[in-house]
């Protein structure tokens, strides 16, 4: 176990990690407990509609020094965030832990991973922002030129509490935006360590600012203030809908990165150990709470039965724990999550499904942890066929052809991720085309990362986190035709 789990605020308060309170005036106190065994792990100050209006005030008038710093010199700054990121590695992944669960090697993992973000805009805002155009007039020429929009505001989900901060802010600070970041109420304390190593790389006042408080009271002033130009979401596609409507009447730009059902198809060429393997992954990473996790595997017929021994073989190998002792699969974030997971299984039963195991809370270790659970002969009409379960449940399905797997993985209002698993190069190739997914994963799991543009079609979202395209939300083209007369 922690065993200085008791002592981790005072650690994470000695490092500086901890502020007891923010920068904008505070309403009260938010109680942050590890999901693993109840206890408090922290409080912090919380601020209302008025200090979500100071955050923007002081992001509005720091945006015309900042967009106007040399790139070489905003870029410096990212470099030093990305540096301290790294150096406080191990309280960030502690952290992490004591406040969303996840096992401590993933959470590690995770900083890696937000630091490479905060380093690809740091080279990126070098790169021209300017682009010439073949004149079409006489006399005249032409310029593309790409600008900061403005005050961007950030929205962040609970399962990824450091990537999904960097991944948005690093973009938009790079391309010279002010940001204001609302981070989940069940991890607070990842974003105001990362906010006070922005600090410490020498952020200005006013550029970075973070805000702890109620969703619906701190996101509702920003979708209503025009100064606010882009908003860009993390989270379920149901808030998602919510934020795109109030965001209407300022016309903000908008980035939705939102749920996701991703289909794991396996063919008969398949390489069965490594589908295997890369299943256990899409299924069990954080804990099944990964908007890339796998909700509906579709098993040919002739590798069905074996697939299903196998799988159920390695998931029954994973192990249960409290995420520093490092297991397999830590707790999952609230009960509402464990509800899910319930009456997916339940639902998945009356429809006619087999449990092969699991199926239940883990009562020794505590209400939030849920045996990772796998149902064969799921059908269609299972809830868990299209619904996000978010949690460790795996539900899998025999197909016969590619035509009926392809119409079935497209049938759903998602498309985030597909994974397809397959050594015939036509067929991949075919699969590929038909998918409507905004990314799809062939013979492998792990697909992400900074230099690539990150995102989904239909309602997993708009736009993408990553890569160049990262930044055309925070950035507006201005178009200039000079004629020297
Ligand atoms: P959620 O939509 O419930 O909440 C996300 C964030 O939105 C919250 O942390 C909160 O800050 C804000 N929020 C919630 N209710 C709000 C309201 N009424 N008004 C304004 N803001 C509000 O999602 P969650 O449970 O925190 O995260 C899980 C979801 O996130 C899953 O659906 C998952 O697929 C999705 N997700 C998507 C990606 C991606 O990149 N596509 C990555 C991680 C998670």
């Amino acid at each position: 176990m922690f065993d200085d789990q008791s002592r981790l605020s005072e650690r994470l308060d000695d490092a500086g990690l901890l502020p007891a309170a923010g920068d904008f005036p505070a309403e009260g106190r938010l109680a942050v407990r590890d999901p693993a065994t109840g206890d408090l792990v922290a409080q912090v100050a919380v601020s209302d509609a008025a200090g979500a209006r100071a955050a923007v005030d002081a992001a509005q008038a720091a945006f015309a020094d900042w967009s106007a710093t040399l790139p070489q010199d905003r870029a410096a700054i990212l470099h030093r965030w990305h540096g301290l990121i790294l150096g406080a590695k191990e309280d960030l992944a502690r952290i992490m832990v004591a406040e969303q669960g996840k096992p401590i090697s993933e959470a590690r993992g995770e900083i890696d991973y937000a630091a490479s973000f905060v380093q690809f805009y740091a080279e990126e805002a070098l790169r021209p922002n300017i682009e010439g155009v073949t004149s079409h007039l006489a006399d005249a020429e032409m310029e593309l030129w790409r600008e900061p929009v403005g005050v961007a505001a950030l929205i962040t989900p609970w399962n990824f509490p450091c990537a999904m901060i960097t991944r948005k802010a690093a973009a938009a600070l790079g391309a010279g935006c002010t940001v204001v970041i609302h981070p989940s109420a069940e991890t607070p304390l990842s974003a105001l360590a990362l906010a006070e190593l922005a600090r410490r790389a020498g952020f200005p006042a006013g550029v970075v600012n973070t805000i702890i408080g109620d969703a619906a009271t701190i996101v509702g002033e920003w979708t209503a203030d025009k100064r606010v130009r882009a908003l860009s979401f993390t989270g379920s596609t149901e808030v998602g809908r919510l934020l795109y409507r109030q965001s209407a009447d300022t016309v903000k730009r908008l980035v939705m990165e939102l749920g996701g059902h991703a289909p794991f198809i396996v063919f008969p060429s398949a390489d069965l150990d490594r589908a295997v393997a890369e299943g256990i992954k899409a299924k069990f990473a954080t804990s099944g709470q990964d908007c890339l996790g796998a909700n509906r595997f579709y098993i040919h017929r002739d590798v069905y039965d074996d697939f299903c021994a196998r799988f159920t073989k390695a998931t029954q190998a994973l192990s249960m724990g409290h995420g520093m002792d490092d297991p397999d699969i830590g707790p999952l974030i609230h009960d509402r999550q464990i509800d899910k997971q319930v009456a997916h299984v339940k639902d998945a039963l009356a429809k006619g499904a087999r449990l092969l195991c699991g199926g239940k809370v883990d009562d020794d270790l505590g209400p939030l942890f849920f045996h990772p659970t796998v149902l064969a002969d799921v059908t269609d009409e299972a809830a868990i066929m299209t619904e996000e379960t978010f949690g460790p449940v795996a539900a899998l399905s025999v197909f016969d052809t590619e035509e009926e797997v392809i119409e079935r993985a497209n049938a759903s209002e998602y498309g985030l991720v597909a994974y397809v698993h397959s050594q015939d190069p036509r067929r991949i190739y075919r699969l590929t085309r038909a998918l409507q997914y905004g990314m799809v994963a062939v013979n492998r799991t792990k697909v992400t990362g900074a230099p690539i543009p990150f995102g989904g079609m239909k309602q997993s979202g708009l736009g993408r986190e990553g890569a160049r395209q990262g930044l055309e939300a925070f950035t507006e083209i201005k178009y200039v035709c000079r004629d020297w007369g």
